[in-house]
């Protein structure tokens, strides 16, 4: 890795879990024998945020997979910044994939999520990533750099960012991008963040990656130097595997 934070790993549950299977996770997570020198994130669904909160090991630190753009008030089924704080959230994942192309989000109302989370004290982890017909067509630079421009045109302050590469191609397929395709791309971001926000931002920023990592792929990538650690899917759902990905830290 090459950025100066300390190695990062999220596990984004997505809509998957119901009480009894996440109190298994959380006791899997709470018996793994984790490295003391990684942060950790589990994202559950809003509902059982409460219940992982309650029996989690404070090692690992909850985010939210989404909220709302701004205050609460009416707006049915939102959830508010103010919310996610309230229950125990320090993150909240923005900008993924399935949001921007399952639900529609576009690039600005993501920026503007971003933005308001972190007036709020929320720590983000921001989401960018190309789809399989932009890369083919040679197209993955300039979609993951206007992805960071509608987080850059708003965003002020970067401490309490986390940016997430996850080719859409390789999320949920079992298709992971080579260590050195998500190198090549990581170091672009890096190097776009110099020329457009700041070099302290660009050195001190994580830049992880995410994309069917697993327990068997991890390491290859980890030593990657761009590679600041990973956001996982699947494989968050199953504690031993999880672990040897937090552990794959070089
Ligand atoms: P995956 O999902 O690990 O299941 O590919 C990654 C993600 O969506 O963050």
């Amino acid at each position: 890795m090459a950025g100066t934070g300390k190695f990062f790993v999220g596990g984004n549950w997505k809509c998957n879990g119901t009480k009894d299977s996440i109190t298994k996770l959380v006791a899997d997570l709470n018996d793994a024998k984790l490295e003391n020198n990684v942060d950790i994130v589990v994202a559950p669904p809003y509902i059982y945020v409460d219940q992982v909160k309650q029996s989690l090991t404070d090692h690992i630190e909850i985010s939210a997979q989404n909220c709302w753009v701004g205050k609460g008030g009416a707006f049915t089924g939102e959830i508010s910044a103010e919310q996610l704080i309230d229950i125990g959230c320090k993150w909240v994942i923005l900008g993924h994939s399935e949001r921007r192309h399952i639900i529609g989000e576009d690039d600005q109302f993501i920026g503007k999520k971003a933005a308001f989370a972190l007036s709020q004290n929320l720590k983000v982890i921001a989401c960018i990533g190309e789809k399989l017909e932009e890369r083919e067509t040679g197209k993955t630079f300039d979609v993951c750099f206007q992805q960071m421009k509608s987080f850059a045109d708003i965003i002020l302050n970067w401490m309490d960012v986390v940016i997430a590469y996850e080719p859409v191609w390789a999320i949920g397929t079992g298709k992971v991008a080579t260590p050195q395709q998500a190198q090549e791309v990581h170091a672009a971001i890096r190097d776009w963040l110099k020329k457009n926000v700041s070099a302290e931002v660009a050195s001190s920023i994580r830049i992880i990656y995410g994309g069917s990592v697993n327990g068997s792929n991890c390491s290859e990538l980890a030593k990657q130097q761009d590679i600041d650690g990973f956001l996982v899917g699947g494989a968050s759902l199953k504690g031993s595997e999880f672990a040897i990905i937090v552990n794959s830290v070089t």
